[in-house]
């Protein structure tokens, strides 16, 4: 019997969304940041994951930026919901 297992499979999911003006391309888009989740599969159907990154990237570009620490994530996404709540007037990202 032949058995497929496999590695990489990435899974997104989006947590949130803002309309900004993207630094690359200059247009005011939807950024998402979400989730991705990678996975080791067997016979193509993702069994376990084995890494999770997060992104914020455009729309419109996909450029965008990586958080590789939790915590730099969480910190990001705390400003994000301030900044939707207007109580901020600017987006920073000084991770
Ligand atoms: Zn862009």
């Amino acid at each position: 019997m032949i058995y497929f297992f496999g590695w990489g499979d990435t899974t997104n999911r989006n947590i949130d969304s803002v309309r900004i003006k993207c630094r690359y391309c200059g247009h005011i888009s939807t950024f998402d940041l979400k989730q991705v989740r990678s996975w080791i599969s067997f016979f193509f159907i993702p069994i376990i994951p084995y890494a999770k990154k997060y992104w914020f990237t455009c729309s419109n570009c996909d450029s965008g930026y990586k958080f590789d620490k939790r915590e730099d994530f969480e910190r990001f996404r705390k400003k994000l919901l301030a900044f939707k709540a207007k109580k901020r007037k600017t987006l920073t990202l000084d991770v």
